[in-house]
């Protein structure tokens, strides 16, 4: 057995290990005995029933204990394979087993040994026959046979059987003494400790004590992860912000100018912005709004407060597009007044919101000397040499496109020792559990009700056989003035920008089917110029069909556009299927959605049938991460989405469980000053840091 070892000990210090077994373990992400540990069977097979070979029924994975007869080795004549095969008995029967091209057999077992044998048997005359059979000699703790035994992923030519070798080993080798969670904790929930919980979720004694090993591991993993974001929370909140208070006169003035009422979610949301910025501590908030639910008016009505005492405010928006939009927006919302402080920064474009002529340096002189107050931008927000004298408040749009560090790199933009107050928008609806354990750290305002007189979209699977229906009814749409998206996936893996998708749909539309109509295409490789282009000639209706990668999912308003084709409808997740529609459910015409897919598999269809019945995010969200997991919710090109080794997402009661456990032990002077949760937590602190 191995000297006593930990989780940071290499893999070799269990056994000698040859280089491409390592390199087998490096592609599953194990590069010590820790990952070793933490990576768990996703099934297991029950062995744990010994059988009598006269209670055998053919092809049933069955176990058996039998004592070794006689072995016989030797070489098939013509295939020249190796072939070993014993003859075998329990006190009811006889069975043969044989192997083939496995070698090592014959060196292990020996006429006279009692060993365990797995498999599916099979008659033959009057035999019963394995082939292939698992196999492991009787022994007081057996890891391959006789009981529950773990099933891992693997990856090469690494084999499950080499794999729980090195797995008891690690087990055997590990402390018993050390557990990472409080021992209050332990004892409350009446968890049991780390090495007991590893060793049932291995090789468990029995399914409760499975159960139970799983809890708790799942509970250590969304423990730190509550502990994480509350550290986080505790140090934004330790530097001050600034104390912006509620300019009642110039708010409901212009809350009066609009064109439209707010609805009550947003007057709520707009409330606890308002409420949050009247105090020092830096708020950290994220409006969670279905798309087109109006969250850019909270956002604007928000800026506007603290512009009107001459404090600064940054909004960033994911693409130029619409950095675009929400400045034209904005120069229609704020009083005349604020136009000569409104400013535009993207990569290519710089513009102040009266239309004053300025150079880009300038534009950055005027930013740090605090006469611009109110800048819109992308990235370049983060990446240009742009310093502010007073930023009091970020704003960050569709939050879930950029990173944890992108947001903190705008947060440290400031001159001085304060930081600004921070919203976040996002139109992602994320179910309220998965928010919590994603966003532990944030406030949160949900705006769940839609402006009035807004319609669904109606959407509708159209079978491949209705494909030249479905082109009628846009054409006859098109004669109406109206106009259409055609949504493309990626192809494939190395398409990333979508060029191959989008022209080969294009050429389609354009050469066989519309042949009498303008299309034009949109993916990533186009210039943002172009795009911008592009877009603005669609948003005038100078063409009526507008062929596009994902580009088009995030904020956009195109008013004249009534009908959406989604194509390849099995590649994108629900959310992202409803963000997609939300781009055309924003006028008062009937919209409609055309989904199109080539999976005919019936969790494809429950899916999609969920987009024709619902439109409320929320809801095809949580159903989305039911069926497919957290990672669907965003699609691939989600930054800084959490990875959990074992617990879910869905994992309410524990999410909560270890919510409040993170809230007591961080809270109290007796924990921490126990030595080795102050070191997880030290760990913890720098683990956030580097994010
Ligand atoms: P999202 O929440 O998806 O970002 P927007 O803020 O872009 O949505 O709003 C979508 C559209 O709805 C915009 O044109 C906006 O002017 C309009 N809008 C916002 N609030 C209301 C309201 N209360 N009533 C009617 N229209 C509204
Ligand atoms: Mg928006």
């Amino acid at each position: 057995m191995p000297k006593s070892l930990n989780h940071q000990s290499a893999l070799e210090d269990l056994h000698a290990m040859a280089g491409n077994l390592k390199a087998d373990f490096k592609k599953m992400a194990i590069n010590n005995v820790g990952d070793l540990l933490w990576y768990f069977p996703w099934r297991y097979d029950d062995l744990s029933d010994i059988k009598k070979i006269k209670d055998l029924s053919a092809n049933e994975l069955s176990s058996l204990k039998v004592k070794i007869e006689k072995i016989k080795v030797y070489r098939s004549f013509r295939q020249k394979m190796m072939i070993t095969e014993i003859m075998a008995s329990d006190d009811s029967g006889q069975i043969q087993a044989t192997w083939f091209r496995q070698k090592f057999v014959s060196q292990i077992l020996k006429a006279g040994d009692e060993v365990y044998l797995s498999g599916k048997a099979q008659k033959k005359g009057l035999f019963w026959t394995l082939i292939n059979p698992n196999y492991e000699k009787v022994k007081a703790n057996p890891i391959h046979s006789a009981r529950l035994v773990p099933i891992y992923h693997l990856s090469g030519k690494l084999s499950q059987k080499q794999l729980r070798f090195l797995m008891d080993r690690a087990l055997k080798a590990l402390p018993y003494s050390e557990d990472p969670l409080p021992v209050d904790i332990l004892n409350q929930e009446k968890f049991p400790w780390l090495h007991e919980s590893l060793q049932e979720i291995h090789f468990p004694a029995n399914e409760k004590k499975l159960l139970t090993a799983t809890k708790r591991l799942k509970f250590q993993e969304l423990f730190y992860l509550q502990c994480k974001y509350q550290l986080a929370k505790k140090d934004y909140q330790s530097r001050p912000s600034y104390q912006i208070a509620l300019n009642d006169k110039i708010i409901n003035a212009n809350i009066k100018s609009l064109p439209f009422l707010l609805t009550t979610d947003q007057q709520k949301a707009l409330y606890d912005v308002l409420s949050d910025l009247s105090q020092t501590r830096p708020m950290n908030r994220l409006i969670e709004g279905d798309v087109g639910s109006g969250k850019t008016i909270v956002a604007i009505l928000a800026a506007l407060n603290v512009i009107s005492y001459s404090q600064q405010v940054a909004l960033m928006a994911p693409t130029e597009i619409l950095a675009l939009q929400h400045f034209k927006n904005i120069t229609k919302i704020l009083p005349k007044k604020y136009l000569d402080e409104l400013a535009i920064i993207t990569r290519s474009n710089w513009q102040i919101g009266n239309g004053r002529k300025i150079s880009k340096a300038e534009l950055l002189t005027e930013i740090s000397k605090g006469k611009i107050k109110f800048v819109v931008g992308t990235h370049a927000l983060i990446q240009e040499k742009i310093k502010f004298d007073k930023l009091a408040l970020v704003i960050i749009d569709e939050q879930h496109r950029f990173g944890v560090r992108q947001r903190k790199t705008l947060k440290e933009k400031n001159k001085g020792d304060k930081v600004p107050h921070l919203l976040s928008m996002t139109a992602t609806p994320i179910p309220r559990t998965l928010a919590l354990s994603l966003y532990g750290d944030l406030d949160i305002s949900l705006i769940k009700e839609k402006p009035a007189g807004r319609q669904a979209v109606k959407t509708y699977i159209v079978p491949e056989n209705k494909r030249a229906d479905a082109y009628k009814f846009i054409r006859d749409k098109i004669k109406l003035g109206q106009q259409a998206f055609v949504v493309c996936p990626l192809i494939d893996e190395s398409d990333t920008l979508g060029v191959k998708s989008v022209k080969k749909e294009y050429t389609n539309l354009n050469q066989e089917i519309f042949p009498e109509l303008k299309i034009e295409m949109l993916h990533g490789k186009l210039k943002s110029e172009e795009k911008e282009k592009i877009m603005a000639d669609f948003k005038k209706n100078k063409f009526p069909i507008l062929v596009a990668t994902s580009v088009i999912e995030v904020g956009l308003d195109i008013p004249g556009a009534t009908i959406m084709i989604i194509e390849g409808a099995e590649r994108f997740g629900l959310s992202q299927l409803h963000q997609f529609r939300g781009r055309i459910g924003r006028n008062d015409q009937e919209c409609f959605c055309l989904l199109f897919t080539t999976d005919k598999s019936q969790l494809n269809k429950k899916r999609l049938t969920a987009m024709t019945k619902s439109s409320d995010g929320f809801e095809l969200a949580e159903l989305d991460l039911e069926l497919r997991g957290s990672g669907e919710i965003f699609g691939n090109k989600q930054s800084g989405l959490i990875k959990l080794k074992i617990a879910r997402l869905t994992d309410i009661e524990l999410i909560k469980k270890a919510q409040q456990w993170a809230q007591e032990i961080l809270n109290n002077k007796k924990y921490l000053s126990q030595e080795n949760l102050q070191k997880t937590l030290q760990k913890l602190k720098t683990e956030t840091h580097l994010e």
